[in-house]
């Protein structure tokens, strides 16, 4: 329920010591608002939201989401869930629980409070998607029983929950596809191609290339996908989504590689390995959906937003973190 004595509302954000999260943290309160953090600190980290100590609108909670959770806000964005493959895949059960108990516990808490409520859902509801570039009304091409399906079939439940609380009881919710994003505070052990290749090349160690390579992503700067989930939050109750958030630019996985060497100035060889199971062949967003109902499009194009991604990384490998953990944005704001 909308508060009647302030203009600034109480946000939670799950997941929010997190890579996309903690940006979003920065952004939200940098709009003015009091942000309430909750993670269970299994991806994330304390680093992450080191620079928001003693900030007078923050405050973080140790909590896991699988379990209810009893706090009073005006406004939900649930990003709690590990999103690397070998995070998530590590312990495959509670993945799942995570996206489904999850969200049933965000979805009672914002039944209870009358608030809306946004879903990181992810490009991964379309699997190896047999339609390209991707459109929200693909369903999508998954193996319910392989090993990336604990991530895909729990964030598609996810979304199950999220229109059937909104068709059943009426709650406004907000459901966004995040297509691969990257940027600062991406872990550096997380796994996920453009945290890899950029630590391996800063070492000069040898880029893992899995399988011919060929196999393509389309990656958006962590800036460009924050200002989508803000406006998606911000836009009329009627639009629900899902809606595709990413950059259409499409590479292939050896081009990243390239890229990232370039930029880098590294002389580490390329090694193949061989290419996990079910790993998506390709993936676009088609954005026609975002730029028409929230006039959103991203605006920084991969070679460009590789640069402070790269930086961070060197000032971490350097172990000069905390400086660079309250740096939240490198490019100029967009709202
Ligand atoms: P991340 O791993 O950096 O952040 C996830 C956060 O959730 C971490 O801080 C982790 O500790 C926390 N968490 C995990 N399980 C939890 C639980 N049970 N209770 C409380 N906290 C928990 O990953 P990210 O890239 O920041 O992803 C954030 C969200 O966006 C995830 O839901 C992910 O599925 C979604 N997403 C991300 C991408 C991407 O490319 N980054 C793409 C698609 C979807
Ligand atoms: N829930 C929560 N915080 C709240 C309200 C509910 O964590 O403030 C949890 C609650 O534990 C329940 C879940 O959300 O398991 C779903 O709530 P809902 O009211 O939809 O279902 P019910 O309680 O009737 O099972
Ligand atoms: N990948 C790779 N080398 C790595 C890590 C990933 O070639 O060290 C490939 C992976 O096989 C996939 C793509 O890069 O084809 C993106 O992988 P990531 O785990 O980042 O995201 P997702 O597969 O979930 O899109």
């Amino acid at each position: 329920m909308p508060r009647l004595y302030d203009s600034c509302k109480r946000i939670l954000v799950t997941g929010g010591a997190g890579f996309l999260g903690s940006h979003l943290v920065d952004r939200l309160l940098k709009q003015g608002h009091e942000v309430l953090c909750v993670d269970n600190l299994f991806t994330g980290t304390k680093r992450n939201i080191e620079h928001l100590h003693g900030h007078a609108r923050f405050e973080f909670m140790r909590h896991d989401v699988t379990f209810p959770l009893f706090v009073e806000v005006d406004e939900i964005y649930n990003l709690a869930c590990r999103a690397s493959p070998i995070h998530y895949q590590h312990d495959p059960v509670q993945t799942t629980k995570t996206s489904v108990h999850g969200a049933i516990n965000m979805l009672g808490l914002a039944k209870r409070l009358k608030c809306r409520i946004l879903q990181a859902s992810t490009s991964e509801v379309y699997g190896d998607p047999a339609v390209h570039p991707q459109t929200e009304d693909y369903w999508g091409h998954v193996n319910p029983i392989g090993p990336r399906s604990c991530y895909d079939e729990g964030k598609r439940c996810a979304e199950t929950l999220f229109f059937d609380y909104h068709h059943q009881l009426g709650l406004e919710i907000k459901v966004a596809r995040i297509f691969n994003t990257y940027g600062p505070r991406m872990h550096p052990a997380d796994g996920r191609v453009v945290s890899n290749f950029i630590v391996q090349a800063l070492k000069n160690a040898p880029i893992t290339l899995y399988g011919d390579g060929e196999q393509t992503r389309s990656f958006c700067y962590v800036d460009d996908l924050i200002d989508g989930l803000i406006r998606l939050m911000d836009s009329p109750a009627a639009f629900t989504g899902p809606v595709n958030l990413g950059n259409p630019g499409e590479f292939t996985m050896r081009e990243l590689a390239e890229l990232i060497l370039a930029e880098t100035g590294s002389a580490s060889p390329i090694v193949t390995l061989p290419l996990p199971q079910d790993d998506p062949r390709q993936r676009q967003p088609d954005i026609s959906l975002a730029k028409a109902r929230l006039g959103w499009a991203p605006r920084i194009a991969l070679r460009e937003g590789l640069k402070p991604t790269a930086d961070y990384f060197r000032t971490l490998l350097a172990g000069n973190v905390a400086a660079e953990g309250g740096r939240s944005s490198y490019f100029p704001a967009q709202n």
